[in-house]
């Protein structure tokens, strides 16, 4: 296969422009889809005229059809307050859009890697989380469209393979930070970082003794395509994500620290069913690949608080 035509949904989207930049380096055909909710067009431009570029605005809760070798499913709105703001279409996006990119690898013989999530484990009794813990979820909460719905997603997956035999891929993202989020996207990282920047205050939710591990970008994403490129038959979940584990009180005072911010601490109610503990089991990425990462929390703090910080000076 010389050129294969690959599918990447969520593409204008944090983790979905890393993917772009990187297949299109590597020759790929890439088709970008995404319904531009919480993606962005900037994230994308440096590919715009690019003979192996395509984008597609497009909704996956609709059916797609088009010829393709391979589809990475990222579509997705990932920060709590953007899929629990229409969390029927969240839930419509992780059912029905994974359904249509089933039947659209069906109909191509298409390998599929589905974003998945450690959302999974919902508020974990276990701790580090491997693959073969089952969850803690709440099925009738306001991260149910966003947990549930990736649970059922996976489902829907192993069903596929099970069924059809479908050559899919299912990895459990950490929470993950970097470049190219959006200032507004809610999640920690990008809310301190901007807060300090901008002389905020700091809004910790709950006690800040939660924890969470943070990946950086690029080490995510060179886990990603090694799952993506290994053997058909192997489907995963594979958990994909830094070990690293830091409560939300530590991340907020070295963002102080780094940034060198005046701004203070404030602290929030704690939105229901927030996960009080969360660090991935990360043998079976390091067995099957050589994987580990490479970016510790700190040097990718610096580059984000870069970016952030001329992001700031061009909006002004
Ligand atoms: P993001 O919000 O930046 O990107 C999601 C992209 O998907 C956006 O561009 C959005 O417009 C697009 N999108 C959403 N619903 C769509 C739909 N129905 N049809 C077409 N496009 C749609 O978030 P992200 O952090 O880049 O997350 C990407 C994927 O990775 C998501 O599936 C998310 O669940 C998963 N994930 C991310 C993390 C993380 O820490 N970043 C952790 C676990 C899982
Ligand atoms: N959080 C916080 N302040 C914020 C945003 C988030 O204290 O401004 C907390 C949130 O309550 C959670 C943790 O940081 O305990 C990680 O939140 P995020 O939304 O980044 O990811 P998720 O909860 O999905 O892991």
């Amino acid at each position: 296969m010389s050129q294969p035509r690959t599918l990447i949904t969520g593409a204008a989207g944090f983790l979905g422009s890393y993917l772009v930049e990187r297949l299109v380096a590597q020759g790929h055909h890439v088709i970008a889809v995404d319904c531009l909710h919480t993606g962005q067009m900037a994230n994308l431009k440096a590919f715009e005229g690019l003979p192996n570029f395509e984008f597609l605005k497009h909704d996956i809760i609709e059916p797609l059809d088009l010829k393709v070798d391979g589809i990475l499913n990222f579509a997705c709105p990932a920060s709590p307050p953007h899929y629990q703001s229409d969390p029927y279409w969240t839930w419509k996006t992780n059912v029905i859009g994974v359904m249509n990119m089933v039947e659209l690898a069906k109909k191509n013989h298409a390998r599929l890697l589905q974003a998945s999530t450690s959302e999974c484990y919902g508020d974990p009794l276990v701790h580090p989380q491997p693959e073969s813990y089952w969850g803690h979820v709440n099925p009738i909460g306001i991260r149910s469209c966003y947990d549930e719905g990736k649970r059922a997603a996976e489902t829907v997956m192993m069903d596929a393979h099970r069924q059809f035999g479908l050559d899919i891929k299912l990895v459990r993202i950490f929470n993950t930070y970097g470049p190219r989020m959006r200032a507004d996207d809610g999640r920690v990282v990008s809310n301190f970082v901007v807060q300090a920047l901008k002389g905020e205050d700091l809004t910790i939710y709950g006690d800040g003794k939660q924890t969470r591990s943070f990946c950086y970008a690029e080490d995510l994403i060179d886990v990603i395509l090694k799952m993506f490129a290994s053997e058909k038959g192997f489907t995963g979940p594979v958990n994909t994500g830094n070990p690293g584990e830091f409560t939300m009180t530590e991340l907020a005072e070295l963002i102080l620290q780094m940034t060198g911010s005046k701004s203070k601490l404030t602290y929030h109610p704690l939105p229901s069913d927030d996960p009080t503990q969360r660090k991935p089991d990360i043998t079976l990425a390091k067995q099957k690949f050589g994987w580990e990462p490479q970016v510790p929390l700190k040097e990718g703090l610096k580059k984000t608080i870069e970016y952030f910080d001329h992001w700031l000076k061009t909006q002004a």
